[in-house]
């Protein structure tokens, strides 16, 4: 083929797609006009996942009647107007793409009022055609509202998920700027459903009950902003309170959420040595910095960030993490004792090649920790919680194939808060779960009541364990994989806990099932359940041969 200049509606189809990709997206650009306009109240409705109806209403400056059919021009913008301004951004938008790409990708309507205009613009497009215009009243403020997104784009349509995935995205992104902007009122309504609503009271505490429930709420630590920069504010969990995923980190950057793993280390990091492996903490902060300090325009959808000087955000924000904790309660459990850490020289880890245990003998235990048994090859040291978790991953596992879950109900109801994604998530797996044994029931304005668990649940924090569930299986993964997730979810938040003592009549049980087990060396994660000191190594050591 020869080479050939594209044509614009080509052209636009293909940047439309960087900026809008899926239904949250949309919301996303559309809540972020509302914010730069100004508005104290934001309304989100979507139906079918946002793929049928995306309406998002503002109370913010409006568009003044002569701008509206410009702001459907591709890189048409109030926000910037030089280069230079490109240095020194303070709104969450600038390049005038998201309307024309919207426009591109569905049928929209408009109809926006600013306060030099006696009535309110109503416009029509469809393929980014203006098809009708006429004068409406309404107060000062803007409606935008998205029918039947990618209808004309069937690519990106087949890449979709189920409805309940794209709302549960779009309820986890309003969360987020709700998170990010507590002095704004946000509603939303999903499929006829009101799923969250914040009083715009500007406290980010009411803003996190009402995101992740009251009882998180109350225990989070406030880091209050100083006069430094980049200034550091938010709140963080004391390492008592963990979760299993990383979906409670959220990161702002002058109030725009950002995908950043550097925050993301940093904060983990203030963390070291406070919270077991694989618990992570859940952090809502905001980084304050000049403009001119970061650059946001990497990807079009402007969740990217790069710090001109990424070692002094670094630094401020695990100081600040850490001078809150210094102060937070102690952690309930402790992390296994680090001084028993072996010399790998000495000690050897087996993997999951070498599948079968040879009979063991207890000798003790260590630390509440660690199970010591001695074999015909030497000497084992076992984490009791992972060999646990093995034991319980492969029961629950081979009783879901037999379909023989076994179900103990609640004498007393436990009631939950959900998060909306959480409610998402458990509206598209209910009938997994249920399988699985656990048995919820709507109560009223995202809150549960659980009513039943699989029988091998220790009664105590049932309500983290399904929440802790809830987040593991909210990533759609591969399907296959998925009933090995709940599995492994349950059996983690059913094995006993390290810093448990256990007696000797216990030990040898646990042991006995570890031994009967498919994959004894390894935990459902993959890491080892025991290392292991040779009858020769020992006799190396000592100087025997
Ligand atoms: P950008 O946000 O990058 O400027 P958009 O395509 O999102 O580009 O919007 C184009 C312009 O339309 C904005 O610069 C703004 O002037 C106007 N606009 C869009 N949405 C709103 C809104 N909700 N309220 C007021 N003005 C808006
Ligand atoms: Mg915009």
């Amino acid at each position: 083929m020869p080479i050939r200049i594209l044509a614009c509606e080509v052209v636009s189809k293909i940047a439309a797609g960087e900026v809008v990709d899926r239904p949250a997206s949309v919301v996303k650009e559309l809540v972020e006009n509302s914010l730069d306009a100004g508005a104290t109240q934001v309304s989100v409705e979507t139906q079918d996942g946002g793929v049928r109806l995306i309406r998002v209403t503002d109370n913010g400056d409006g568009i003044p009647d002569t701008d509206v059919e410009r702001a459907f021009h591709r890189y048409a913008t109030s926000k910037i107007e030089t280069e230079t301004d490109l240095e020194n951004i303070s709104t969450l938008g600038f390049r005038g793409e998201a309307l024309p790409s919207i426009a591109a990708a569905a049928d929209v309507e408009i109809l926006t009022k600013s306060n030099t205009d006696t009535a309110g613009s109503y416009l029509q497009l469809k393929s980014n055609n203006i098809v009708k215009r006429d004068k409406r009243t309404r107060p000062q403020g803007t409606t935008v509202i998205v029918h039947h997104l990618f209808r004309n784009v069937p690519a990106r349509l087949k890449f979709l998920k189920s409805p309940t995935t794209e709302s549960g995205h779009i309820a986890n992104l309003l969360s987020q700027y709700a998170l990010s902007f507590p002095e704004v009122r946000f509603n939303l309504v999903v499929d006829g459903r009101l799923t969250l609503q914040t009083s715009g009271n500007s406290s980010l505490k009411d803003v996190v009950a009402e995101v992740y429930g009251l009882e998180i709420a109350k225990q989070m630590l406030e880091i209050v902003e100083t006069e430094q920069v980049p200034g550091v504010s938010g709140m963080v969990s004391p390492p008592s309170l963990a979760r299993s995923s990383r979906s409670y980190l959220s990161f702002f950057v002058n109030h725009r959420w950002v995908n950043s793993s550097l925050l993301a280390r940093a904060t983990e990091d203030a963390y070291h040595g406070l919270l077991m492996t694989g618990k992570h903490p859940i952090a809502i902060l905001n980084v304050s910095l000049p403009p001119q300090e970061l650059d946001i325009n990497v990807h079009p959808t402007k969740r990217d960030v790069k710090f001109r000087n990424s070692q002094i955000v670094y630094a401020a924000v695990q100081k600040s993490i850490q001078k809150v904790l210094v102060k937070a309660p102690p952690p309930e459990v402790k992390t296994g004792a680090p001084s028993l850490t072996p010399p790998p020289s000495l000690w050897t880890v087996k993997g999951a090649d070498t599948v079968s245990l040879p009979i063991l003998r207890v000798v003790g235990q260590l630390a509440s920790n660690y199970i010591m048994a001695e074999g015909p090859e030497g000497l084992y040291l076992i984490d009791q919680h992972a060999a646990h978790e093995r034991v319980l991953f492969e029961k629950i596992l081979a009783q879901r194939a037999q379909r023989k879950i076994e179900v103990q109900g609640l004498l007393e109801p436990l009631s939950l808060e959900l998060t909306p994604r959480q409610e998402e998530v458990l509206k598209n797996k209910a009938e997994l779960l249920s399988e699985f044994g656990f048995s919820l029931e709507l109560f009223g304005d995202r809150s549960y009541l659980l009513r039943a668990v699989p029988a091998m649940m220790r009664e105590g924090n049932l309500a983290e364990a399904v929440s802790a569930l809830l987040d593991s299986i909210a990533n759609e993964g591969e399907p296959s994989k998925r009933d090995e997730r709940i599995a492994e979810s349950v059996a983690c938040h059913s094995a006993v806990k390290a810093g448990h003592s256990l007696n000797p009549e216990e030990m040898r049980q646990l042991i006995k099932q570890l031994e009967q087990t498919k994959q004894p060396r390894t935990c459902p994660h993959g890491r080892p359940t025991m290392i292991h000191l040779s009858s020769r190594q020992l006799e190396k050591e000592f100087g025997r041969i």
